[in-house]
């Protein structure tokens, strides 16, 4: 059981390295991170064959279209937020799939089977922007909801370090100049067909309620308290 443990935990921490390398690193940036649970992890919620499907596949088909479109230009020497931060001069394939490569690393981490709850700080800072934490998941929830085609909800913490709320189509993300949400993402709900239709097919709604058990607050805590302090 200790092994597992440890084993566990030297996964999640490795797999945050690499996005910490992805993000600020020129020198070893741009890896495929494990996923860091396994495939049925997050059962009954997001059942093992999407996890599977979405990491292995969608997830690294980005990953490797992303590598394709940035070999020699500009952006193989820039870091993913150097390059979000100037994404209207790139095209469409580094725009989608580098949104694609980046939000997905950034949506497993935010899943967990154990995540824990929302830290005291975290929760003020939500109650006082949102009115109550009810209220934040309802908004939060409807961002994924009415989401026409495809895209993700965000709750980030804006440049003037307030909690807000959005949603961006496609693959594109709040650390993007194009976005209309702009800001750090903290939490992330991915609202492509593909991350829920095996199991809740057009019920889009059903799916983002599951969403809620699986929400590794953990990890959303320390990214509040980090993109405070930025
Ligand atoms: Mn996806």
């Amino acid at each position: 059981m200790w092994l597992a443990s440890a084993v566990l935990v030297f996964a999640i921490l490795s797999f945050n390295n690499m996005e910490e390398n992805a993000m600020n690193n020129n020198a070893e940036k741009f890896e495929f991170p494990a996923l860091p649970y396994a495939y049925n992890a997050l059962e009954p919620y997001i059942d093992a064959q999407t996890m599977e499907i979405h990491y292995d596949r969608h997830h690294l088909a980005y990953f490797n279209n992303f590598l394709a479109a940035i070999k020699g230009t500009a952006a193989e020497n820039m870091t993913l937020e150097q390059i979000f931060a100037k994404m209207s001069t790139f095209g469409d394939a580094v725009r989608n799939n580098g949104g694609g490569y980046y939000n997905h690393i950034l949506f497993w981490n935010n899943l967990s089977p154990n995540g824990g709850k929302p830290s005291a700080s975290l929760e003020k800072a939500i109650n006082e922007t949102f009115g109550s934490f009810d209220k934040f998941k309802e908004l939060f929830g409807n961002a994924g909801k009415t989401r026409f085609g495809s895209g993700w909800a965000w709750l980030v913490v804006a440049p003037e370090k307030k909690l807000a709320i959005g949603s961006t189509p496609n693959q594109d993300n709040p650390l993007m100049d194009i976005s209309p949400v702009k800001g750090t993402p903290i939490l992330s709900l991915d609202v492509w067909e593909h991350a829920y239709y095996l199991k809740y097919q057009n019920k889009r709604p059903d799916y983002v309620e599951a969403f809620w058990n699986v929400v590794n607050w953990s990890d959303v805590n320390a990214r509040f308290e980090a993109a405070m302090k930025k």
